[in-house]
């Protein structure tokens, strides 16, 4: 087996909340027991509501916030701790990319400098060098040299966005954790960024780390889909075959709620109830209040995520408790969701 180029061991976040001047601290489970393995090359998107952890995890295997427990591996060797100098050596390495992306970008820099200041400040190749690169990346991520010194808040959403990837691609990292990269943009600019993306992965022979609410975008740039609700990855699989038949009944419940084109609102089951405060996380399947499978055993027992066979891997009693042959119906002996119906395999 290779060493994958990034492995998260059952990483935890833990933040410490205090509900008065004088109470004792509660500690708030964000991340709970999650395991990652991306080799190179490869494409893992995470999936799930606000408050599921899945930001919260992009930044703790990358170094940017130490985990509570568990380990991050880069390259098989256990990730330094952050602003330490190896850290700052790898961080090199592996970059990220917001939602927001005027947030990301410093407003009195045009364009060219932006894209250039981490060569600048690494002190990276001649200025010839530099330049070169900032022009090369320039036109791969799609912009003509008429926007290089244009200020960030003279570039449209799209036009900012693809700034913000040039700038994180400019000094070569083996590894890209895109949080929420499209979100805050116009439904056809998120299609040409994701596209873009997808163009740049196969080229760069990226490895990356795709993190979204909207399963449809993280289904379009993935190879693999890790499912998380509250803290803990609750389905993975490879992204067509999770989509098309979805194990957990959290899953079924996002692929019914994506919208497609030509469904009417009506005939999506919608996911009913909001996700339960982590501070209060529910006893047993932290699902169970919102799942309409809950048996007794749902409430008490915290369902293990087991191999389904195949490269899936479900957190469900009802699910892990039917046979595990996958030919034509659900491997857990319940029809395939119908929201399915109508999605492309
Ligand atoms: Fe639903 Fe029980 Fe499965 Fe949790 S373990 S998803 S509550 S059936």
């Amino acid at each position: 087996m290779t060493t994958p180029l990034l492995e998260a061991r059952s990483i935890a976040k833990v933040y410490d909340m205090h509900r008065g001047l004088f109470a004792k601290a509660t500690g708030i489970r964000a991340v709970d027991d999650v395991s990652l393995r991306l080799e190179r090359g490869d494409t893992l998107g995470i999936v799930g509501e606000s408050g599921s952890g899945k930001s919260t995890t992009g930044r703790v295997v990358l170094g940017l916030e130490p985990a509570s427990s568990g380990e991050v591996l880069f390259e098989g060797k256990t990730m330094a701790p952050s602003v330490s100098p190896d850290w700052r050596r790898l961080r090199m390495r592996m970059q990220m990319i917001y939602q927001d992306p005027l947030g990301a970008l410093d407003r009195r820099l045009p364009v060219a400098a932006q894209v250039r200041e981490p060569l600048d400040i690494h002190g990276l190749g001649t200025i010839a060098e530099r330049d070169a690169r900032v022009s090369e990346l320039l036109q791969a991520v799609g912009l003509s040299a008429g926007v290089t010194q244009r200020f960030p808040h003279e570039l449209s959403g799209g036009q900012r966005q693809r700034v913000v990837l040039a700038r994180a691609l400019v000094s070569k990292p083996d590894l890209l954790v895109c949080d929420e990269p499209v979100s805050a943009l116009d439904v056809s600019i998120q299609a040409q960024v994701v596209n873009l993306l997808s163009d740049l992965q196969a080229e760069l022979g990226l490895t990356m780390v795709f993190i979204s609410h909207d399963l449809r975008v993280v289904r379009q740039i993935s190879r693999r889909i890790a499912v998380m609700y509250l803290g803990r990855i609750v389905e993975e699989g490879d992204a067509d075959d999770l989509f098309v038949r979805p194990e957990h009944p959290y899953t079924r419940a996002l692929v019914s709620a994506a919208p497609i084109p030509g469904r009417r609102m009506a005939d999506r089951d919608m996911l009913q109830g909001e996700p339960p405060n982590p501070a209060q996380r529910p006893s047993g399947c932290s699902f169970h209040p919102r799942c309409p499978l809950a048996i007794a055993r749902c409430r008490t027992d915290v369902p293990s995520l087991l191999s389904l066979g195949g490269n899936r891997l479900v957190a469900c009693h009802v699910a892990a408790g039917s046979s595990p042959a996958r030919s034509g119906a659900s491997a857990s002996g319940i029809a395939p969701a119908h929201a399915v119906e109508g999605l492309s395999p």
